[in-house]
């Protein structure tokens, strides 16, 4: 097999299934056999563009099927594809681009003003300007690319939620181990229909929804954007029977109105991912019939790390579950020797899926890892006594207050307990006499009001006194990064205008 990885997709599938739908999008069904026709004639474009095996082929714009396209045909010449997320400041962009080095971008029309605004130089393609017209009569070359297992398939720009963005590379065998993982805990069939609402340029909507999908034939509807009415809308005019989701699209889904009336009746699996998921939505769903898989991972493990199949979901409420089933995941102290049940310690993970590391930073790459190969996650899990990982929080949100460590993530749960919380972040905030304190940004369900001092009598019985957040302040909305998850870094230098903090 000269092609082993993903650019072989297309012919497979279209050799399998043709007539069967790969992708929806706003009302467009597109085939096995014509997305691999076009991924044919744009692998052909982008090679008299100059994209050779080992260059690289970036893409910035909201969901769409082009987005598919591009990448497969960028991993048909060998290439490495770089999705940026299109929510970025031209700055950004640049950043990436300087970084990655890309020999084409295609871009969106929306991205049409950031990309007049770049300084850096690949080739662009617009999507209506060329894209289109570069595949009317476009030759269909047969391509016959070695393409390795270690060939690197991706470069992800991890969101940035701590800091500036890494280019985490994940090679085709990364992606197709995910693949494999993803598959032993989930009954992905034949017949499959997944709802893509998350952003494709994030490694979890790729890798745990679509490609599974399409490596089983089935169907992925993509959305545009994510809008939960419109979610709901999709559910049932396609008969959607999986979809992939951050625990605040799935909350977004139960205060829609038309959730109370929503036929679900085709959904087979709901899972959940990139942060933990309060138990107040797992018995919103399961009143209606569905039960959580739960994922814990990360963009540099392709990304599944853990996993919690639906069926073990009761008896493990509140887990990330296991490691997936060709990876192990293990937690250590800070001497890397590993904890005992119960006790806090950092997430390592080694196998197949994860990483070799980060694109030209093989000072990030060196940091990364530890004790002979294992990827140090940054993250805090306690492992209980049969073997269920629960992710604590992130070693970098942890603060100490009186000597205690809190992990904003459990004052988060308790807070999002509040019948009138729709949305929580905690942060660790400088104290004189504390050292650190808690501040807690909340945003009311609509209509309501959160007032501080109700908040912490709710809390009181919930939480010890040093985990209690001192400061309480209403807000309208969290910054959140392009994948959804609530940005901490520019929470944490907002000036404190709360007026009074809590007693202690
Ligand atoms: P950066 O790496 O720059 O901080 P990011 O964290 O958003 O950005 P991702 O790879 O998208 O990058 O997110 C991975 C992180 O998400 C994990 O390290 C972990 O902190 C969190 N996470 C993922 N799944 C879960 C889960 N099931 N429960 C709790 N946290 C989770």
């Amino acid at each position: 097999m000269r092609n082993a990885g993903l650019g072989a997709w297309p012919a497979r599938r279209a050799a399998i299934s043709p007539g069967r739908t790969a992708l929806v999008f706003e009302g467009r069904r597109i085939t096995y056999a014509e997305l691999h026709d076009r991924v044919t004639r744009l692998a052909g474009r982008l090679r008299e563009a100059g994209v050779d095996r080992g260059d690289r082929v970036a893409y910035l714009g909201p969901n769409h099927p082009s987005a598919v396209e591009t990448m497969f045909a960028t991993h048909l010449l060998g290439a490495t594809f770089v999705p940026l997320n299109f929510r970025l400041t031209a700055p950004e962009i640049d950043y990436m681009l300087a970084h990655s080095g890309p020999k084409v971008l295609v871009y969106a029309p929306t991205s049409e003003p950031v990309v007049r605004a770049l300084s850096t130089g690949p080739m662009l393609v617009g999507l209506v300007d060329k894209y289109e017209q570069w595949l009317v009569d476009a030759p269909r070359p047969a391509f016959d690319v070695p393409v390795d297992n270690d060939d690197p398939a991706f470069i992800l720009y991890t969101s940035g939620t701590t800091g500036r963005p890494k280019g985490a590379v994940l090679t085709h065998g990364n992606v197709i181990w995910n693949c494999f993982n993803l598959l032993v805990g989930v009954d992905v069939a034949g017949d499959e229909v997944g709802l893509i609402g998350a952003p494709l340029f994030h490694v979890a909507a790729l890798n745990q929804c679509l490609l599974p999908t399409f490596l089983k034939g089935g169907t992925s509807v993509i959305m545009p954007a994510w809008d939960a009415d419109r979610a709901l809308e999709l559910i049932e005019e396609q008969r959607v029977t999986w979809m992939f989701g951050v625990a605040a699209m799935f909350a977004a889904l139960t205060r829609s109105p038309r959730w109370a009336g929503a036929d679900l009746s085709s959904v087979r699996s709901v899972m959940s991912g990139g942060a933990s998921i309060p138990a107040a939505l797992i018995t919103a769903y399961e009143e209606r019939g569905l039960t959580f898989c739960q994922g814990y991972g990360m963009t540099e493990t392709a990304p599944g790390a853990t996993f919690l199949e639906a069926r073990e979901s009761h008896a493990h409420k509140g887990s990330a579950g296991v490691p997936v089933f060709f990876a192990d995941v293990r937690c250590v102290r800070p001497d890397l020797t590993d904890t005992e049940p119960g006790e806090p310690g950092e997430v390592l993970i080694r196998g197949p899926n994860v990483t070799p590391g980060y694109w030209e930073d093989p000072q990030a790459t060196a940091g990364a890892f530890a004790d002979g190969g294992w990827f140090r996650s940054g993250d805090v899990a306690v492992v209980d006594d049969e073997g269920h990982f629960h992710i604590v929080d992130r070693l970098k949100d942890m603060y100490v207050s009186g000597g205690e460590n809190v992990y904003p993530a459990e004052v988060e749960a308790a807070v999002f307990e509040h019948p009138d919380v729709a949305e929580v972040a905690v942060v660790g905030v400088p104290d004189d006499r504390w050292g650190e304190v808690g501040r807690a940004f909340v945003v009311p369900v609509a209509g309501r009001r959160v007032d501080a001092a109700g908040l912490r009598a709710f809390l009181s019985g919930r939480l010890a006194r040093y985990k209690m957040p001192v400061y309480v302040e209403m807000v309208p909305d969290l910054p959140r990064t392009g994948s959804g998850k609530v940005r901490k870094a520019p929470l944490r230098v907002q000036p404190l205008n709360a007026g009074t903090p809590g007693e202690l």
